[in-house]
Parts: C-alpha cells; sequence; structure tokens
C-alpha cells in the first residue's frame, strides 16, 4: 500500500490557507528596490526589516550538507517549536495519540499535553532499545507519531539499526527520530534514508553539537510533501534574523564546529574511564551523545553532595528504568577535572 500523507493531515490544517506576508508575496529582497510593503521602520539599524520568512541561505547550506534540496528542510525556534509543529499539524486533539519510549526526552510528553493528544507509552527494554512487538501491538489506527530518540536521552545510547528499520515499515503513522545528539554519534544520520522512508522525519538542533542553544534554531528534515504541510501552520517569522545569521556563520564554520566535537569526545571517553574508577558507580554507559548516565550507590544523596561542592548534575532516578542514575554533561577539560576531583572526595 502506497503511503499517503493526506490521510495523516488533520483536516483543519488540510483546508486552510495559510497567511500570506509581504515577504511571501515579494521574495526577492535582495534586490535594490525600495521596500514599502511591510510596514517597517525604513531607518536601517541592521534588523529593521522582517527576516527572510524561508531563511533561504541558512536551508540551502544545511540541505546541501545532508545532500538533500531545501524544499525537504523547514526551520524552527528551537527544535521544541519543531516537534510541536509536527503534532499541531497531525495529531487531531483529542481523537489521535502518538507513541513514546520512556526513559527519553521529557518534551514529547508536555506536547503530547499541551495538544491534548493522548501519549502511549512503551518502556525501552532493559538494554535501551525499543521494543518493537510492544510498540506495534500498542498502535492503532489513531497512532500518528512515533518518537525516537537517538542517540536517546537521558540514556545515550543509538538504537539499531534493523530495529529502526522494522518500525518504520511496520508503523503506520510517521516516524520522528529526533537526532539532537547525532554529532556525536558513531553512526550516520537517518537523513540518508528519507527517500526510502515517505513517513520518516528526522529532527535536528544548533543546541548541541554547535554550540548555539541561546539562539534557539531546530531543523527538521523530510519528504517536501511533509515539510509542505508543516509550512502552512508555522508562524511566518518564526526564526529571527540574528538567529539566522549567527547559524549561517556557525554551520559554515565547518572546522570549528568539528574541533570543539573532537575534544568533547576525547573528554567524555577521558570521564567514562574516570568514572569508572569512582567507588560509588555501580556502571557507565556507553554514551553516543555529549553526556554519560551513571549508576550509582545514591543518587539523591550523590547529587547533594556534588550540589554542595558547586556542580550541578542531572539526577534521573525519577524516569522508568533509570533508578539512581545521574547524567553528566561533558564539560571543558577543566570541569571535568572538577567534577572527578569532587567525585573521589565524596
Ligand atoms: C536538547 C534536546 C533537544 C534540543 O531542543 P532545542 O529546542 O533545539 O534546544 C531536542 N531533543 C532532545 C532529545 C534533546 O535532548
Amino acid at each position: 500500500m502506497a503511503f499517503e500523507i493526506d490521510k495523516l493531515v488533520r483536516t483543519n490544517v488540510k483546508k486552510l490557507k495559510p497567511y500570506s506576508s509581504a515577504r511571501d508575496e515579494f521574495k526577492d529582497f535582495d534586490k535594490e528596490m525600495v521596500f514599502l510593503d511591510a510596514n517597517e521602520n525604513p531607518f536601517n539599524n541592521g534588523v529593521n526589516r522582517y527576516p527572510d520568512p524561508q531563511q533561504r541561505s541558512l536551508k540551502d547550506v544545511l540541505a546541501s550538507k545532508q545532500q538533500l534540496s531545501p524544499a525537504q528542510v523547514l526551520l524552527g525556534n528551537g527544535s521544541d517549536e519543531v516537534l510541536d509543529l509536527i503534532f499541531r499539524a497531525f495529531c487531531e486533539p483529542k481523537i489521535d495519540n502518538v507513541i513514546t519510549l520512556p526513559p527519553t526526552y521529557g518534551m514529547y510528553k508536555v506536547l503530547a499535553e499541551t495538544n491534548d493528544v493522548a501519549n502511549r507509552e512503551v518502556l525501552l527494554t532493559n538494554d535501551f532499545e525499543p521494543n518493537v512487538t510492544d510498540i506495534l501491538k500498542t498502535a492503532d489506527s489513531k497512532s500518528k507519531l512515533l518518537f525516537l530518540c537517538s542517540p536517546n536521552n537521558p540514556t545515550g545510547n543509538i538504537f539499531k539499526a534493523e530495529t529502526i528499520v522494522q518500525l518504520l515499515e511496520n508503523f503506520q503513522g510517521l516516524v520522528v527520530i529526533d537526532e539532537a545528539y547525532i554529532d556525536f554519534a558513531t553512526a550516520p544520520s537517518w537523513t540518508e534514508k528519507l527517500t526510502d522512508y515517505p513517513n520518516l522525519i528526522v529532527t535536528q538542533t544548533l543546541s548541541k553539537a554547535y554550540g548555539l542553544a541561546g539562539i534557539r534554531l531546530g531543523i527538521c528534515y523530510a519528504s517536501e510533501e511533509i515539510i509542505s504541510v508543516l509550512n502552512k501552520i508555522k508562524p511566518p517569522y518564526n526564526v529571527n534574523e540574528l538567529t539566522q545569521k549567527r547559524a549561517l556563520e556557525r554551520v559554515l564554520d565547518f572546522r570549528g564546529v568539528k574541533n570543539e566535537i573532537n575534544s568533547i569526545l576525547e573528554e567524555r571517553d577521558l570521564l567514562f574511564k574516570e568514572l569508572l574508577q569512582v567507588v560509588f558507580v555501580k556502571k557507565v554507559y556507553t554514551s553516543n551523545a555529549n553526556f554519560v548516565l551513571v549508576k550509582v550507590d545514591d543518587a539523591n544523596a550523590r547529587y547533594q553532595e556534588l550540589l554542595e561542592k558547586g556542580i550541578v548534575i542531572r539526577n534521573r532516578s525519577t524516569q522508568p528504568l533509570c533508578e539512581n542514575t545521574l547524567r553528566f554533561t561533558v564539560g571543558t577539560s577543566s570541569e571535568n577535572k572538577k567534577l572527578i576531583k569532587a567525585l573521589k572526595e565524596l
């Protein structure tokens, strides 16, 4: 059966006519023209004009990096906005449902609740892999989205490719792979497989490896059909001018980004080894991200003790399968040394 995106789109979204901004009606704003169409203040201060609603320069670079067309890219105010747009385009409140796989990123659940969409949770297995049988049993004709976070937060592992393929081939809704940490992983991005799987959506962000959490830039890669649905409902100027400029500079600085990633990876390996030596550490989980999850004797106590030493980490103990775990983000070399020193003093 051929995949039909139209069957998944909400009726109101299918019907709606998107807002047409001044910048949508006259797109050539790099041209020398007198612009009297958008009620802007004419005095130039660098940001007196509305930003490009389609962020073309930035999308060109991001798309070519993944060998995709710019029409397969949607940008948002952080991946949180991108994920919210996906909910709003495909999930009918009170009727549809989504499937998430705890322990995982907390925003999927919050977004489901915000959008009044049921969140069906299927626990990861004990080795933190998706439970394909249970997921497919839990899904029904109203299951519009399945969220796979890979590398997963907070566990740090990447899901097996065969497992993801089984889900892509058998889940009847859209499979959203959240690749916030992909730049730290040994596996390639699933963007390579977009042509094979019309029901695949891949999200990424400049908040982690690219070091730009403060500018808020989230990325969605998918088929042109999916992207055009999301484009219909996105706020016209959702990515501001300062963000577009700063993001473009950064994504063009391949070497600068690569160097920082390499240094974080080296530090992660060091941290991993050091953590194994700490007496109250029970287990250090292998990480494909820029953090390490650790099982300890008493997470609440160790968390408090580290706070008193001026170090803030994340206690993940309330998450299923994560009893007594702490999540350490990989810092600079000197930050990690402080952390290790503090841990050894406890
Ligand atoms: C940090 C993180 C994000 C990033 O969200 P932004 O809104 O782009 O900053 C997305 N997904 C996961 C799993 C994360 O851990």
